[in-house]
């Protein structure tokens, strides 16, 4: 679709264009992230531990769990008020502590030991349908177990990377993202690690829910909230209140 006539008419993308062109901006902006292999199973509960918490208190909490009960074995026999107190300072103990416990039952019922290992032999649909089955895993800590420690190209959107692509026009500001995010990108793990890591770095660093820096941002040429937005007046930023997440 032709976006204006005459000498400066540019193209505008398609949706699927749009979000591979934001993901090599983002690399030549950041550079390409290191991604680590991650353990499935402590990926998986740390993932739970970072549930309304941020990265600091999630990796003290793991931590303070690992020191507490050495291994997760010893955390699936331990009684629920041991595990809470052991990860209270991410918040959500009682939860939290009951979600993995049951996750890892779950686990060795299922294949006999602390193993993931098996989600290797499923389609990626089915792998995350057995997660989401999971207590406490949705979508995102579905997807983040599937990319980060099998290479499944399922792509787990956070509250950073749900305000950008809601602000980049491809996803609505409201309702689940996965389905629109993992149809438009193309089933390339890397790709989706990059991704990931890069837009929750500049949704951190730059799309601010309230103040967006957008003069230093390099998807501002096809932000469609810029082009309503003038984040240089405070007023125009608190009229959006829907693409404000919590
Ligand atoms: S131009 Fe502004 S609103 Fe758009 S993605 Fe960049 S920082 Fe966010």
């Amino acid at each position: 679709m032709l976006g204006a006539i005459g000498p400066y008419a540019r193209i505008e993308m398609n949706d699927n264009t749009k979000i591979t062109w934001i993901a090599d901006r983002l690399i030549e902006t950041y550079g390409a992230p290191t991604v680590r292999p991650h353990d499935p199973i402590e990926n998986l509960v740390l993932t739970i531990l970072s549930q309304n918490t941020s990265d600091t208190n999630r990796d003290r909490a793991f931590e303070s769990l690992m020191k507490r009960f050495r291994t997760l074995e010893d955390v699936r026999a331990a009684p629920l008020g041991d595990i809470a107190s052991a990860i209270q300072i991410g918040g959500l103990q009682q939860q939290k502590a009951r979600s993995i416990r049951e996750a890892l039952n779950r686990i060795v019922q299922t294949c006999g030991r602390l193993d993931l290992e098996f989600l290797n032999d499923l389609a990626p649909h089915e792998a995350l349908r057995w997660l989401l089955e999971l207590p406490g895993v949705g979508p995102k800590t579905a997807g983040i177990v599937l990319l980060f420690s099998f290479d499944r190209p399922v792509f787990p959107a956070d509250t950073h990377i749900r305000r950008v692509m809601s602000r980049m026009g491809l996803i609505p500001e409201r309702g689940n993202p996965h389905p629109r995010l993992n149809q438009l990108l193309p089933a390339d793990p890397l790709l989706m690690q990059r991704l990931h890591l890069l837009t929750i770095r500049l949704g951190r660093e730059t799309c601010h829910p309230r103040k967006p820096d957008c003069e230093r941002c390099p998807l501002q040429s096809e932000c469609v909230w810029i082009r309503s937005h003038d984040p240089k007046h405070d007023h125009a930023v608190t009229l959006d209140k829907g693409g404000i997440n919590p």
